[in-house]
Order: structure tokens, then sequence, then C-alpha cells
């Protein structure tokens, strides 16, 4: 299969985005593509992702929709291949999807076949597609790492409540050490990034507009060769573990 297809001889730096056909995904890709990124739009739904590729690209040439269900192990593994086929190499991979803010639940009661749904999606979900990828991104001469988090995940500030999302981005927020730590010096930077309170359908209304949130994500996405890694941020600065 022909890589790129953009007639750039494959200089185009390639960013993955999870989970991209609405809310903050979608925005990240958007702004990516505006800074000269070729973006693939992770989407569960192929027809959901084409639509929401078309919105932001209807030309095709700089945005690539691909049906990508991260809690499923087949695929991730399916993504993995193809995006080494079609574009020859990955630059940044922004883990954004997720599930399950379950505000109505509690840890002393939390049913934890919901607890265990949660970790599927937001813990491996996200260190799958991270594996999946990481031959790719290690090759990457500018490789940035975004685990898309949130302060619910922040042991600082836990103090109750929303217990499988607490958990699961805690649990993130480990992985991004880990892989921060495993990958220094490989030119491999990862970051967990908290948008904020975003007006999406799982943040509901009331939070900041959208592009605010992504604009967080994108600059942990585009950091400098000499930008932090195995740090937790938000609007760029840093938050409390
Ligand atoms: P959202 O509007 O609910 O969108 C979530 C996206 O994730 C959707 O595209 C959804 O796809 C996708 N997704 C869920 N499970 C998936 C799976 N197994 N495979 C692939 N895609 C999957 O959420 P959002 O507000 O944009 O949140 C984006 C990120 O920001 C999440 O990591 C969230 O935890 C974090 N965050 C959000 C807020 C906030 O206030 N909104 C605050 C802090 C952190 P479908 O359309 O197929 O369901």
């Amino acid at each position: 299969m022909a890589q790129q297809q953009a007639g750039d001889g494959g200089t185009t730096p390639v960013a993955v985005v999870t989970g991209a056909n609405r809310g903050i995904g979608h925005e990240v890709v958007r702004q990516l593509a505006d800074r000269g990124h070729r973006v693939v739009l992770g989407s569960r739904d192929l027809a959901k992702g084409e639509a929401a590729a078309a919105r932001i690209d209807p030309g095709g040439g700089r945005v690539t929709p691909v049906r990508l269900d991260i809690a499923d192990p087949a695929s991730v593994d399916t993504l993995g291949t193809w995006v080494a086929e079609r574009f020859g190499r990955a630059d940044v991979l922004v883990n954004n999807a997720a599930i399950l803010y379950d505000t109505w639940a509690r840890a002393v009661t939390a049913d934890l076949a919901e607890v265990r749904r949660a970790l599927d999606t937001n813990l491996f979900g996200a260190w799958r597609v991270t594996q999946a990828l990481l031959p790719l991104l290690e090759r990457s001469p500018r490789a940035r790492i975004v685990n898309v988090s949130s302060e619910g995940g922040s042991l600082a500030s836990m103090s109750g409540g929303i217990p499988a999302y607490a958990v699961s981005k805690a649990s993130l927020n480990a992985l991004t050490r880990l892989l921060a730590g495993e990958l220094r010096g490989r030119g491999v930077l990862v970051n967990a990034v908290c948008p904020g309170w975003v007006a999406t359908d799982m943040g509901g209304a009331g939070g900041r507009p959208v592009a605010e949130g992504a604009a967080g994500v994108v600059w942990a996405a585009t950091l400098p060769d000499d930008g932090p890694s195995g740090g937790f941020f938000r609007d760029g600065r840093p938050v409390p573990w």
C-alpha cells in the first residue's frame, strides 16, 4: 500500500488520536491538523469517524478516520499494522478515549464489574494502544505521548466519589510515570494532561469551551525536544499528582 499518500515524501508528522469522533478528541484532531500534522482520527464506529473527519477536513488529505475500539485488543493490533503500512511512521499519540464518569457511585458500594470496565478502557486501552504504536514512535525524531487524564485521578485531591473513573485515571497517571521513565533518553516525551472541566457529553453543560480544553492536550503533543516528560499538567502548568 502506498505510504502517506500526501506527496510529501513521508516527512509530515503523523498523530494518532483515540476517541476522536466527538468531544475533546475531535477538537485535538482539528488543532493538530491546523498545526500541520497528518492525523489519524480513531473512532469505534467508522461511520461516525468518517463524518467527524469530514467536518474538519472535507478534502480528506489531512485527517484519516480509522475504526478503533481501544477496549478490543484485536482492533488495537490492527491499528498498529495499519498505521505502519499506511504512513510508515507515528510521531504523536493522544490517548484520549475514556468512559464512565461515575458521579453516582461510591467506593464503599461500587460495582466492581463497572470499575473493571473503566480500567479496561481508561487504563488498559491507553496502555495497549501505546504498546501497539511504540515501535513506530521510537523511530520518530520527536515522539510525544499524551495521556488525557483528569484531576479526578489526582491522589492529592481524592476524597471519595467517582470510584471507577478516579481509580482508572490515577492508574493512567501511574502508567504515565512508568512510560516516561522507561522511555527517557529515547526522545519520547510522555505526559498526563487534565483538560479541565469541559462542556462535552462527558463533562456536561457549564464547562469550558472544547477548544480550551483541547489546547492543553495539544501543548503536550507538540512540546519542544527539551520539554518535560513524566509530568501532569493542565493548560501547560503542573497539577499535583
Ligand atoms: P466524551 O465526549 O464522552 O467522548 C469520549 C470519546 O471516547 C468518544 O469519542 C467515545 O466514542 C470514545 N470512546 C469511549 N470508549 C472507547 C473505546 N473503547 N474505544 C474507542 N473510543 C472510545 O468525553 P470527553 O469529555 O471528550 O473526554 C475526553 C477525555 O478527556 C477523556 O479521557 C476524559 O476522561 C477526559 N476529561 C474530560 C473532562 C471533561 O470535563 N469533559 C474532564 C477531565 C478529563 P463513542 O462516541 O463511540 O462513545
